[in-house]
């Protein structure tokens, strides 16, 4: 089971737009994808046309012991992919971690359980378990990177994008040296990419020069189908099959693919 957080301290990059569509891409192609809204907005959840009620099972009741992460979970249009919601109330969890012993591992040890435990068939319940980080590195996002055994960074090509890079790759680093040895970093995607702009190309240049390895290269490239799209609860693939967002994220999900499952040479 591939354990994944989505990270980047920097709002508006473009992260709960690559959970939500990569999911559902990798949903398409056979995978079965746990989506963990962990971003006490609640985007994710939205974007996926949940509407929480209160007293409802969500990440909160997860992280505070309310309920189970199978309650939670809640299927979504797309077949195989799941998604356990949240609202604001999560911002209350980041307090009540706060007082609990080794409070960094409690999404790890109610994920390793899950795993462990596994579905009806004894495999592992889902493929993939992605999880959708607030902006800022906190408790909750703490408690992914401690969960996660990978990060995916979402990013703008702009110039500060790099500076703010280079610290959470230090921040990784640290969690990687003492929470969680088993961390790293599974790629970063340039979202909201405008070609037309030079800065843009040039950042991306720059990002590519420094991680050649990590660097997807597909990248997301500026789609107004891919911001109307969380306003009526769907993907973009149940939004707006056609459009380039959805081409964008079918083959992002296609080349991570190709790296954990590499196709043999025809
Ligand atoms: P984050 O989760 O990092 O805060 P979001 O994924 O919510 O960022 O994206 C911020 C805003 O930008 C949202 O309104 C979203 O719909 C929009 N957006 C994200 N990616 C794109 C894109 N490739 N093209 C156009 N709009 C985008
Ligand atoms: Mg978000």
């Amino acid at each position: 089971m591939k354990r994944v957080a989505i990270v980047n301290q920097k709002g508006g990059v473009g992260k709960t737009t690559t959970t939500v569509n990569l999911g559902a891409a990798l949903a398409k192609h056979g995978k079965r994808v746990a989506i963990l809204d962990l971003d006490p907005q609640g985007n994710a959840s939205t974007h996926l046309g949940i509407d929480l009620k209160p007293g409802e099972a969500s990440t909160y009741g997860v992280l505070t012991g309310g309920c189970s992460l199978e309650e939670a979970l809640r299927e979504t249009a797309t077949p195989g992919l799941f998604v356990a919601p949240c609202d604001l109330d999560l911002s209350g969890a980041e307090m009540e971690l706060a007082l609990v012993d080794q409070r960094e591992h409690v999404l790890r040890r109610i994920l390793d359980r899950w795993e462990r435990e596994g579905g009806s068939d004894g495999q592992p319940p889902v493929d993939v378990v992605l999880m959708d980080c607030p902006p800022s590195l906190g408790l909750l996002s703490l408690n992914a990177l401690v969960a996660a055994r990978e990060v995916i960074v979402a990013l703008q090509a702009q110039f500060l994008s790099l500076q703010g890079l280079s610290k959470l790759l230090e921040v990784v680093g640290h969690i990687r040296a003492g929470l969680n040895p088993s961390l790293s970093v599974a790629g970063i995607v340039a979202c909201q990419m405008d070609y037309r702009l030079r800065l843009s190309r040039e950042v991306l240049g720059e990002l590519r020069r420094h991680f050649p390895e990590v660097c997807f290269q597909r990248t997301i490239g500026v789609n107004v189908k891919l911001a109307e799209a969380p306003g009526h609860g769907k993907s973009i693939f149940d939004y707006a099959p056609g459009s380039s967002g959805a081409r964008d994220y079918d083959r992002l999900a296609q080349e991570w693919m190709a790296r954990w499952e590499p196709q043999p040479v025809a």
